[in-house]
């Protein structure tokens, strides 16, 4: 996604201290725009032409107070939401006390200088700008949902809206199929209580939760409900699992934050989640070759069995012949570059759905799914031809290969089935080397 320019208007009655600012913005946040104005009604004026997504004001402008002037930002209806930030020099007693009531959103401590001022406006603009965010809105009514939706896009979310709760379910469910990862890239759901098909929003929220078995972090719920409902409906919309609700009628600001808050919690659920993807990979990944370590295969490779025992599954040893030649003629590194060439070439040819493992130091198991034995044969001899026209860096090397199948073998474990291929790859080799034994 690409950062929207930030526009900011930046009011001061010191040309020094504005153009300062000016240039602390410029060199240090790029993507944003700066307007100063010398004083209050100037930016007033400068308002009714413009939009800006935050506005920093001094405590004293030459003609009006600055909690004056945030009070009739406020007033404003293009930036009645607009952060505003005062920029003083010292921590005002005042701004503590009818800061809150004149609508200012943040201060800044100017002793702390201008180039705190930049990680500051940095800090600030990313927790209060852009949300970014893909929203399943479910409203039933025409007038309600248009409404919204203009709202929530407005503030730069994407919006899906569906009427009923049977097909919001039919999306998160037809997406948690196709993708795991996030059901049907949505980030949160909105729905509204009550709804006029079979289920209601609360109905919705309890399939996401005890049907998809989708977690308050993986997909939050925002519950709308009406203007009369009670404590104990409200009760209700926790027990069932919601996040958090609004009432109708829609504040804006109210359902923003809310939406906020929930699109952070999304995002920190992702963040977790892939990193968590990201070290198991690490520690089930061999970094030389870039296939599967051993630990991997003894910790799956019963499952991936298992998994298809309707289908043949072959199993292929492979070692490199008379390696220790090539460490020993050219070094260790050198024997190492090739061992990554071979990892790479196994990961490049053989299919998606295969499992390779570095089974040894020069070594790889490769389980073969949807593949009986006479296919995996042709499949290794076409692997060993490609071996042996791999000539990594200059050097020739050729593979034995040894081949055992569930289609031969149905009712094997995996460990019986390295067995009998370690056997054939022994004959393989005995047999004078470079070939393929079943
Ligand atoms: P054969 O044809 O019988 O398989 O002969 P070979 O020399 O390949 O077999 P042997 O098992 O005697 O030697 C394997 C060699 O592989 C010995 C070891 O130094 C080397 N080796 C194992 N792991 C690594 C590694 O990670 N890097 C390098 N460079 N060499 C390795
Ligand atoms: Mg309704
Ligand atoms: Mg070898
Ligand atoms: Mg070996």
């Amino acid at each position: 996604m690409i950062p929207r320019l930030t526009h900011i208007l930046v009011v001061d009655g010191s040309d020094v201290a504005r153009a300062i600012v000016a240039r602390v913005v410029e060199e240090e946040l790029p993507n944003t725009r700066i307007t100063h104005c010398g004083s209050g009604q100037e930016a007033v004026t400068c308002m009714q032409s413009e939009h800006f997504d935050l506005i920093t004001t001094a405590l004293m402008l030459p003609d009006m107070d600055g909690l004056d002037f945030s009070r009739q930002v406020r007033t404003d209806p293009i930036h009645h939401y607009t952060p505003v930030i005062v920029v003083s020099g010292d921590a005002d007693e005042r701004l503590l006390r009818e800061g809150f009531a004149a609508g200012v959103t943040d201060y800044f401590d100017k002793s702390l200088g201008y180039q705190a001022f930049a990680s500051f406006i940095r800090d600030f603009t990313r927790r209060h700008t852009g949300l970014v965010g893909r929203i399943l809105y479910v409203e039933d009514s025409p007038t309600a949902a248009a409404q919204t939706i203009r709202l929530m896009e407005r503030h730069g979310l994407q919006v899906l809206h569906t009427p009923s709760a049977e097909q919001a379910l039919d999306m998160l469910l037809e997406a948690s199929l196709g993708d795991v990862a996030s059901p049907g890239n949505v980030d949160i759901v909105v729905t509204d209580f009550y709804l006029k098909g079979r289920l209601t929003g609360g109905d919705l929220l309890h399939a996401i939760r005890a049907k998809l078995r989708l977690s308050q972090q993986e997909m939050p719920v925002l519950v709308i409900t009406s203007a009369d409902a009670d404590d104990g409906r409200q009760t209700e919309v926790f027990h069932a699992g919601a996040n958090d609700f609004v009432c109708k009628p829609i504040v804006e600001e109210v359902l923003l934050a809310r939406i906020r808050s929930l699109l952070l919690i999304k995002q920190q659920f992702n963040a977790l989640k892939s990193q968590t993807e990201e070290m198991r990979m690490l520690a089930t990944t061999d970094s030389l070759t870039g296939v599967r370590n051993k630990r991997f295969l003894l910790d799956h490779g019963e499952q991936f069995l298992a998994d298809r025992r309707n289908q043949p599954v072959s199993v292929m040893l492979l070692d490199i012949d008379h390696f220790k030649n090539i460490n020993d003629n050219y070094g260790h590194i050198t024997g190492d570059r090739i061992l990554e060439a071979l990892g790479r070439l196994l990961r490049d040819s053989l299919r998606e759905d295969t499992l390779i493992v570095r089974f040894g130091g020069e070594e790889f198991a490769v389980l073969l799914p949807r593949c009986a034995l006479r296919e995996a044969q042709s499949r290794a001899e076409a692997l060993r031809l490609q071996v042996e026209a791999l000539h990594p860096l200059e050097h020739p090397i050729t593979v034995s290969v040894g081949l055992a199948s569930t289609g031969t073998y149905p009712d094997f474990n995996l460990t019986q089935l390295l067995t009998q291929a370690d056997r054939a790859l022994y004959a393989a080799k005995a047999h004078g080397r470079n070939q393929v034994c079943a």
